[in-house]
């Protein structure tokens, strides 16, 4: 294996640290989403509550919290009226905060949401007829610089924490009305028929909003590990999948920690072009990329890899490349399936989307070689929604840039004292 672990890549690409666990509140009240049970039950009892009455209150206060999406202490029926108090003195049922809803004439949504300390990120809900999915993002903007990603084209602001990417779940079943009613609930009309666990619109998730979920990873771990706890939000790991621009380290951990369905951005089978498109092909190489997907625990074929590979004329989309993709897929032995994404225009983009005959040929021949390779048909592309449409104000910033802005603030700090 080559070592490529000393070669410059474009773009800052460690991961960015923030603020784990508990993030500070003004108010000093702490916000319960995002933290594990055995988390909410420790800051009880640190509150105040004995064992007994911090391990049942912390029981109860999950279900309602993942369970049953109630976002005020109030509504928690089967606790004290003397409880409900105390538990909203101490702390809060937070959701992203969004700043815009948009809908697209296909019926794709896209929510432009707001961190507590200011920064834009996106999610988006894909309607379909058996199934409804949720993109949801991992970082304020990314660290990578795929060159034909407008996500790519931000600087990364910082890593979401596990609360605001569960919450990004959170607020998909809020909008779409979809926790259930049931037991707990004491409303007089109750029906448990209203119980709608099997007829969900949203059922599947991918993290394929903006941001490298891989260089987040114990955030983004956090937050599935919450997303398929059957006492909360009890999504099946079959139905999420995590889809990385190839950060071959993590992917191992991925598949273990996490478990969940892997989707791989591919988008070229030559070195050079996807040094060029997926510039962390030159910290992590093609081979090795293949190598560490033919090592991810829990591949099968019952449960493929996906591999992403965008369309963009005349840079990937010969016939050469299809076959190519073929052998190297055979030749690492993998249970895969391809997924071939219609380049998405954005402003400034130096791509154009391959002709639909390219593709047509293109997803024949790897057909043809025994894989799926369906084309995905661009969703919300309007309200630029679609893949790598992403991208919110935060602009990519020179590091020059960075510096002088550093030095103003550090100016007018010091004018101020
Ligand atoms: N950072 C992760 C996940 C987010 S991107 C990753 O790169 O895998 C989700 C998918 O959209 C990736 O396969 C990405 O390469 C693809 N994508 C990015 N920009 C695109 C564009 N303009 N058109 C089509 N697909 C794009
Ligand atoms: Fe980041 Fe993925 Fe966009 Fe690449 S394609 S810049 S890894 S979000």
């Amino acid at each position: 294996m080559a070592d490529t672990n000393l070669m410059p890549i474009a773009g800052q690409i460690d991961p960015v640290p923030t603020a784990r666990d508990i993030t500070p509140r003004e108010d000093g009240r702490v916000d319960l989403i995002g933290l594990p049970p055995t988390r909410i039950r420790e800051l009880f009892e640190e509150a105040g509550l004995d064992t007994r009455q911090a391990k049942l209150r912390s029981k109860q206060v999950y279900h309602w919290l993942y369970h049953r999406g109630v976002s005020e202490f109030e509504d928690m029926t089967d606790i004290s009226k003397t409880m409900r108090p105390w538990l909203t003195e101490r702390f809060v049922i937070g959701r992203p905060h969004v700043v815009e809803a948009q809908h697209s004439t296909d019926g794709t949504r896209k929510w432009l949401l707001q961190t507590d300390d200011g920064h834009d990120y996106e999610m988006v809900f894909i309607p379909d007829a058996d199934r409804g999915t949720l993109c949801v993002s991992s970082q304020v903007g990314c660290t990578l610089n795929c060159t034909f990603c407008h996500t790519g084209t931000m600087r990364l602001v910082r890593n979401l924490t596990p609360g605001e990417i569960v919450g990004q779940v959170m607020l998909a079943r809020d909008a779409l009305g979809e926790w259930p009613k049931g037991k707990m609930d004491f409303a007089e009309d109750e029906d448990e028929a209203e119980y709608r666990a099997d007829s969900r619109l949203l059922t599947n998730i991918v993290m394929m909003g903006m941001g490298e979920p891989l260089y987040n990873f114990d955030n983004v771990r956090d937050a599935l590990l919450l997303v398929m706890d059957s006492a909360g939000l009890a999504l099946s790991k079959r139905r999420i999948t995590l889809s990385t621009s190839g950060v071959i380290p993590m992917m191992e951990r991925c598949g273990a920690e996490i478990g969940v369905n892997l989707a791989v951005s591919l988008h070229a089978v030559n070195k050079d072009v996807r040094d060029e498109i997926v510039p962390l092909n030159r910290k992590y190489g093609l081979e090795e990329l293949l190598q560490a997907c033919a090592d991810y625990p829990g591949a099968t074929n019952a449960r493929r890899i996906t591999f992403e590979y965008v369309m963009l004329k005349d840079k990937n989309d010969s016939d050469e490349d299809a076959h190519e993709l073929v052998r190297l897929l055979k030749q690492f032995n993998l249970p895969a399936k391809v997924n071939l994404i219609p380049f998405n225009p954005w402003p400034g983009a130096n791509y154009e989307c391959s002709d639909p005959d390219r593709i047509r040929s293109f997803s024949n021949i790897v057909f043809e070689g025994g894989i799926s390779a369906p084309v995905r048909t661009p969703r919300g592309r309007d309200i630029d929604a679609a893949c790598g449409q992403l991208k919110t104000a935060a602009e990519k910033k020179s590091r020059a840039q960075m510096d002088r802005e550093a030095a103003a603030a550090a100016e007018a700090e010091a004018a101020s004292e």
